[in-house]
Formats: C-alpha cells, sequence, structure tokens
C-alpha cells in the first residue's frame, strides 16, 4: 500500500496529486457548526421528519441548540451543501428536510478523487464493480414480489422508453433503473456509496457527453436485465451489467477520448 499511498506525478499534466492520507483524522475534534449539525439531524431522524417537512425557525433552533447564529448558520450549510436539508430563502422561510441522494456524496467523492489524482479509468473499474456486484445482490434479492414489482415497469417498457431530447431528463431516466437496482440489493450501505461512483460518472456525461446516440441499445439492455433480475439470476444479472457499462464506456471513450485521459475533474 505504500506505493499507492505515495504522491504520484499525474504524466498527462505534469501536475502532482495529493496523496492519500493514512486516516489520522478520524478522531479530529468537531467545531461547533459541526456538532450542531449533528443535533439537527438527531432531531430529523428522532421525531422521523420526512423530505419537505419544515424545521424550527432559526430563532426557535438558536434558543433549541444553545449556539451562536454563526455557527447555526454554518452548520445549516453543511448539510445543505449535502442536500439533507434546503433552505428556502426570503419572509416565510426556512430550512426544510431534504433528500439522502448518493448524487451529492458523489459530488463530494469527485473532489476527493481529483485531488488524489485518481484517473477516469481507476473511476469506471470502481463504477463496473459497483454496479455488477449490485445487480447480482438485487437479482438474488429472496423476496420475488418485491424484484417483480420493481422491475415490472422497465420489463412493460413504460418508464424509459421514450427518447428525451432534454439530456438531464435523460440522464434520471438512466438513473432511475440503476437507482431501482440498487435499492433491490437489499443493503443501504452498498445502495449508497456504490451508486456514488456511477451518480460521479452520470453528472460528468450530463456535463460534456451525449449518451443519448445509443439511447435504445441502453434501453434494451435494461428490458434484459430487468428481466434477469425479476427471475432471480445473479450470475447472470451481474455479466449482463459488466456488457451494459462496458456498451456505455466505448461510447464514452469514442466521444469524449483524450478528455478520459486526465484525472477526474472536481465539476
Ligand atoms: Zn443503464
Amino acid at each position: 500500500m505504500t506505493e499507492a499511498n505515495a504522491t504520484t506525478e499525474d504524466a498527462t499534466a505534469g501536475h502532482t496529486a495529493i496523496s492519500i492520507a493514512g486516516g489520522g483524522s478520524v478522531l479530529r475534534p468537531l467545531k461547533a457548526a459541526e456538532v450542531v449539525a449533528r443535533a439537527v439531524v438527531r432531531t430529523i431522524r428522532s421525531e422521523g421528519l420526512q423530505t419537505g417537512t419544515s424545521l424550527p425557525s432559526e430563532a426557535e433552533m438558536l434558543r433549541h441548540y444553545g449556539v451562536s447564529r454563526e455557527s447555526l448558520r454554518e452548520g445549516l450549510r453543511l448539510l445543505e451543501v449535502q442536500g439533507m436539508i434546503s433552505i428556502r430563502r426570503g419572509p416565510g422561510g426556512g430550512p426544510i428536510v431534504g433528500t439522502v441522494d448518493s448524487a451529492n456524496l458523489g459530488r463530494m467523492e469527485a473532489l476527493y478523487l481529483h485531488l488524489a489524482g485518481a484517473t477516469y479509468d481507476e473511476l469506471f473499474e470502481a463504477w463496473v464493480f459497483a454496479e455488477t456486484t449490485l445487480a447480482g445482490m438485487a437479482a438474488a434479492n429472496p423476496d420475488d414480489e418485491a424484484r417483480k414489482a420493481a422491475m415490472a415497469p422497465y420489463i412493460d417498457g413504460h418508464v424509459d422508453d421514450v427518447v428525451h431530447d432534454d439530456l438531464d431528463v435523460y440522464m434520471s431516466g438512466h438513473e432511475g433503473f440503476h437507482g431501482t437496482v440498487a435499492a433491490l440489493a437489499n443493503n443501504r450501505v452498498f445502495q449508497v456509496t456504490f451508486r456514488s461512483y456511477g451518480q460521479i460518472v452520470a453528472h460528468h456525461l450530463a456535463m460534456i457527453g451525449d449518451v443519448t446516440l445509443i439511447h435504445q441499445e441502453l434501453v434494451d439492455d435494461h428490458l434484459k436485465l430487468a428481466r434477469v433480475i425479476s427471475k432471480g439470476d445473479a450470475g447472470k444479472a451481474s455479466a449482463l451489467m459488466n456488457q451494459h457499462l462496458t456498451r456505455v464506456l466505448a461510447l464514452n471513450r469514442a466521444q469524449l477520448g483524450s478528455l478520459l485521459d486526465g484525472d477526474v475533474e472536481w465539476i
């Protein structure tokens, strides 16, 4: 592992990446803003608050948590960046409960990958590993009814059968299938962390690529995947997912070429 942790030269740009630390920051003391962010999250969980629910006003939170206005706002901002809350500005505004979204984890992760000098090849390797694992786990889910119900819309062709002109809509549709597969894997740790790789890839492609060119092939892939996951064939599901992503990667390489030779960008 010493080699991986050593400072590495970025051959393409001649810039030196930052070496990955051994994890010594685990016991770093929390700042006041981080403490209040955790307190807000504890409140959300203990009261079972759902996405879209209003949180108490700033005045109430200041009284309740006993911190400075600056620390409270900084703490809320930390949660806002992660999408865990959103803050409506102006009169009648205030914080509301957000979502748990791997896309936000992916954005944070991309920062780490960029500074560490990780390459797109490394990202794609992790993505294929993650998605093939999730597909196998989804097919191995012992709940027959859950598998069939989750995959039915893709088999019936009602979901992503439309070629979208709008890349955003297209990407969210494509990611929706992969998100559904990940949910069937029945392990929230894998679901959140493994999906973040796909979210980084999706975000990058939405910014610089065009996967709409092979839309129909991807939809056909999803249909085949949905069938084998519905049947519960884990080995076939992993193999098909691997083929599917290989196809997506081949297109990206053809389109993006040398862009993919550099380090993962933080965009
Ligand atoms: Zn797909």
